[in-house]
């Protein structure tokens, strides 16, 4: 079964380009060229995937998709920016399971973007990794029967590993994920929130480990 993806991008030429690259790449590609025709369009029993532009003519890009996901369109995004938009402002998408790609890309790297997103979307539930579930409503971690509090940013960061349990995430990541965009903060401050977040899955006896990437990050397991 084909993936189907709604394309999301008012350039002309590049809307040609990935409809006719992603056609020949086995995905089913459904075009619009701005927020409204993209509202009109998306069908969540449909799209497994999106590619959005974040610069639109009539709309920010991440408003269009704030407006899809509230119409129920679950489907993972994978936003183009411009080069000038800043690393730091569209950060926080690489975490969340959405991704984003800077204009201009590799052809062949937005595909495998999206191979990611694909199959990190057979996976539904973000918030279960392994014996370990995550209770947005409580904000506690849970563990068969058990239950560990946890703060707000205690909660953010294994949030993001569970979300992505199984791979690395990188420092910048982990902080992009946890703390507000341009806080200062420290290596060892992870490190001191990564030890409290070990000590609580071994009080709850998960099977799950926080393992140290030397150099890179962590990853949930
Ligand atoms: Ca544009």
């Amino acid at each position: 079964m084909n993936s189907s993806v709604l394309v999301i991008e008012d350039n002309p030429e590049l809307r040609r380009l990935l409809n006719q690259g992603l056609e020949e790449e086995g995905f089913s590609v459904d075009l619009a060229r701005d927020g409204r025709e993209a509202l009109m369009l998306a069908d969540p029993a449909r799209h497994d995937l999106l590619i959005v532009d974040i610069g639109l003519p009539d709309s920010d890009g991440r408003d269009v998709c704030q407006a899809l996901k509230s119409n129920g369109m679950e489907a993972p995004v994978l936003f183009l920016t411009a080069r000038d938009s800043g690393p730091d402002r569209v950060s926080g998408f690489s975490v969340g399971g959405d991704d984003y790609l800077t204009k201009p890309f590799v052809f062949a790297e937005l595909v495998a973007r999206l191979r990611v997103l694909e199959r990190r979307a057979g996976h539904t539930d973000r918030s279960v990794s392994g014996d370990l579930r995550l209770d947005p409503v409580r904000h506690v971690l849970a563990c068969g029967g058990d239950r560990a509090e946890l703060t707000p940013t205690e909660f953010r960061l294994v949030g993001a590993m569970i979300a992505r349990s199984g791979e690395v995430i990188r420092r910048h990541e982990m902080i992009a994920a946890a703390w507000p965009s341009g806080a200062i903060v420290h290596d060892n401050t992870v490190d001191v929130y990564i030890r409290r977040l070990r000590k609580k899955l071994e009080e709850l006896g998960s099977e799950s480990r926080i393992h140290t990437v030397h150099g890179v990050g962590y990853r949930l397991e």
